[in-house]
Order: C-alpha cells, then structure tokens, then sequence
C-alpha cells in the first residue's frame, strides 16, 4: 500500500511514530464501534501480530459506567495485563497511545472468529462444541479468578489460533470486581445479555449483577454452537428481551432431534434465570458432557480434516499400502483379514443403513430430514453470504421463498438513485 493511500486511511501519522516505526500495518481483519483492527508486521523481526486501533477523536461520548473512550481502553489495558498468560486468552504484545489514536498490538490469530468458523459450517458437531466449550470455560475460570467479568462474551470476541485453539479476546467492557462488587450498568450484547443486567436496568431495587452473567453468555454460546442459531432470536427486540428476562428458550427445532442429553442438559443449567442457582464454571467442566473417553477428546482428526491439503485414507488402504514390500506377518494379516470382513458385512447390509427418505415429509417440510436440511443450509449459506438462521419458527428452508439479499441490495439501490 502506499504512504499516502495509509496516511489517509490512518491520520494522526505524526502522533503515532512509535508504532509506524516499529510496525508495517497491512490489511484490515476486523471492525469494532471504534475500532479497527488490521495485520501487521514488526519491522525488526519480521512477525506477524494484530493491531487493534482505537479512535478516540469522538471522546466526548460515554462508553460505560461513565468512562470516556481513552479511560475505557486503559482500562482495557490494565485488564489484558491482569489476565496476561493464559493459553486461551490474547496475548498483548505491545502499547502506543497518542492523543486522538491508541495502538494494542496482540498475538495474530490468523483463523479469525469462531463466528466467522461458525458461519461457514452452520453448526458444529458435540466433540467440537465440547472442545471450544471446554476451552471456554478454562479461559474463563481463569478471568474471573482475577476477579475480572468480561461482560462481552460471544462467538465475534472468541478468536481461534493456528491451532484452532481459542484466544478469547475484547476485553472492552470487562470490569475487576472488588469483594461482593455488583454492578449495575447495562453493556454487552443484547442477543447475550443475562436476565439480572436487563433487570438491573429496569428495577430501581434490583441487586446488580456480577460473574455470573459471563455463565449465561457460554450458555447462549454454546446452544448456538449446536445448532447455528441463538437460544433468544426475535424479530422484535423487545419480545427477545423479555424471553432472555423469563429464560424462554426450547429445544423444539429439527436439529435438536439429533442431539443427545448431556449437552442439552448442561445447556439447561447454564441458562438459569436466577444467577444464584446457575451451575459454577467448576460444576460446568465437571458435567457429564465434558466427561468422555479420552480418544474422544483428541482432536487431531478434526484439525487434519480441517486442512485443506489432507486426503483421508481409509483403513484398509492403509493397512494395504504398510503390506506391501513387507515380510509376511501374521498379525497384520490378519488385522486385514477382519477389515475385509467387516468391510464386507457394511456392504451387505448398505441398504438397511441409510436414513429413510420420506417423500411425503419432504414435500411438507424439506427441513426436517437431515439430509435434506445440511444442503438446504450449504445452499442458504451461498445465497446469502452471511447467517441467516434466526431461529424459532423460521428456517432455511422458508428463506428461500424470499427474494435473495442480493437482489433486495438492488432494489434498495435503485428506490436510492430515484
Ligand atoms: P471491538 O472492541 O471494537 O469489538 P475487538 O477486539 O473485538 O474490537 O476486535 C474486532 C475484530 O477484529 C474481532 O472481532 C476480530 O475479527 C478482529 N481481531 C481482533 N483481534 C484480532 C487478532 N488478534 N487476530 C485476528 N483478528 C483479530
Ligand atoms: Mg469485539
């Protein structure tokens, strides 16, 4: 890019040399309300690193509990220091403020957003969710034992690494907390906001709220991880609000079908209305859910699949291609001798195995058969470029009887330009 295409795109140049002398800023990877956030690379080392850049030439507004945008982002700072050091929490590695711009430069994790990852592949399957979830909870543990709430959890401020580990990260709204400190300021995202901040809000007598409402965000975030919709979603904000306020959610839509007990049931336990009798993120990670064999839990499978590079073999040709070339040995032949045999049973009984295809269901509702429903979501996801589920009474299946995004942008465009 050249000087002066960035120094339109990024004014203020003079007052922050620090940074451009040590940093190349490349591409933008993200956007916030007053941020943004682009890769960049540390001129000495070569490295790569994310460069969150906070604008604070519109300082007269509040940002919460009263505090102007600058108070607010050192705030921030002192907080990342404080949760510094964890494997599942952002890594910040550098500061630079002026007096419109303030510069954080964080460890690059260069998967981007679990919402991102989650929009691609709609929904995930219990393992993954089980081993996001799981990291969760740690990363978490570990921020509320510094006595510090977050306040902002969602799948936007969950980051996955190289590894498709997760960096929690946007600690914007997160507060430390002094003994039995509630708090009573309404932040945070509304579809994620736990039932006693809303009525923090609204009832004069009302407690506050404190650690618990980040136990209720994991439990919005993993229902929607399950199934790629939120627990809450409603057309009209209001009426969303007050199913978050009475804990109005279900477990009705065709994907749930599929899903067994331990996640539902901890689902359950994470969104209690009362924040005195939701489960602890201890009891979370003691949950049956979490309690699976051990080869269970490894997911490098998963990893592997997820790079583009790998082709899966199967056993047998596996086992074949070791063979060849080899001395005769009797226990792999036969290990190979009962793969053939068991490939064989599969392929006998293939036709009572697939899932029954009922016509006349899928002429009714296209959405309730599995099959049917994962291509309905992968053509949705083509059409419309982003999320599109909503959630209760509203499918894939009943968006397409509307007009594609792309032809409403040009409708509206042209109702523009007359
Ligand atoms: P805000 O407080 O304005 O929401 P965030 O810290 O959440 O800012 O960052 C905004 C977006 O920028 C994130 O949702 C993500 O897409 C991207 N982003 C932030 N930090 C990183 C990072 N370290 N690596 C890659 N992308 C990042
Ligand atoms: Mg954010």
């Amino acid at each position: 890019m050249a000087k002066e295409e960035l120094e339109d795109l990024l004014p203020d140049v003079d007052a922050a040399k620090g940074f451009y002398a040590k940093y190349e800023p490349k591409e933008i990877l993200g956007r916030g309300i007053s941020s943004t956030v682009r890769r960049c690379i540390e001129k000495e080392t070569g490295l790569e690193f994310a460069a969150k850049i906070i604008d604070l030439s519109n300082d007269s507004h509040e940002v919460a509990d009263g505090k102007t945008m600058l108070e607010a982002t050192l705030g921030e700072v002192n907080i990342l220091r404080m949760v510094a050091g964890h494997p599942y929490i952002i890594e910040l590695h550098d500061v630079f403020e002026s007096n419109t711009f303030v510069f954080l430069v964080f460890e690059l994790c260069r998967n981007g957003e679990l919402f991102d990852y989650l929009t691609s592949v709609v929904a995930l399957s219990e393992k993954k969710t089980r081993y996001i979830m799981r990291q969760l909870f740690e990363a978490l543990q570990h921020v509320h034992g510094k006595s510090i709430v977050h306040r902002d959890l969602k799948p936007e401020n969950i980051l996955l690494d190289d590894n498709l580990n997760i960096k929690l990260t946007d600690f914007g709204f997160a507060r430390h907390l002094k003994t039995g400190e509630k708090l009573f300021d309404l932040c945070g995202t509304p579809g994620y906001l736990a039932p006693e901040v809303l009525k923090s809000n609204m009832y004069e007598t009302a407690e506050g709220y404190s650690y618990e409402v980040d136990i209720w965000a994991c439990g919005v975030i993993m229902y929607t991880l399950l199934v790629g919709c939120p627990p809450f979603w409603h057309r009209k904000q209001m009426v969303m609000l007050r199913n978050i306020m009475e804990g109005k959610y279900s477990f009705t839509s065709p994907e749930w079908a599929d899903i067994t007990e331990p996640p539902k049931d901890l689902i359950r336990k994470l969104l209690v209305v009362d924040p005195k009798q939701r489960i602890t993120i201890k009891e979370a990670l003691e949950h049956p859910f979490f309690q699976v064999l051990l080869w269970d839990q490894d997911m490098a499978p998963l990893k592997r699949s997820l790079s583009t590079s790998s082709r899966r073999m199967s056993r047998i040709s596996q086992i074949a291609l070791e063979m060849k070339g080899r001395a005769f040995d009797a226990r792999r032949m036969f290990q190979f001798g009962i793969l053939c045999v068991r490939a064989a049973v599969r392929i006998r009984r293939l036709r009572f195995t697939p899932e029954p295809l009922s016509i006349g269901v899928a002429k009714i509702d296209p959405y309730r058969i599995k099959i049917l429903r994962k291509v309905i979501d992968a053509c949705a996801f083509r059409v419309y470029g982003h999320w599109v589920k909503k959630g209760e009474g509203q499918n894939r299946a009943a968006l397409f009887e509307n007009t594609p995004k792309t032809e409403l942008k040009q409708i509206y465009v042209s109702n523009l330009s007359r």
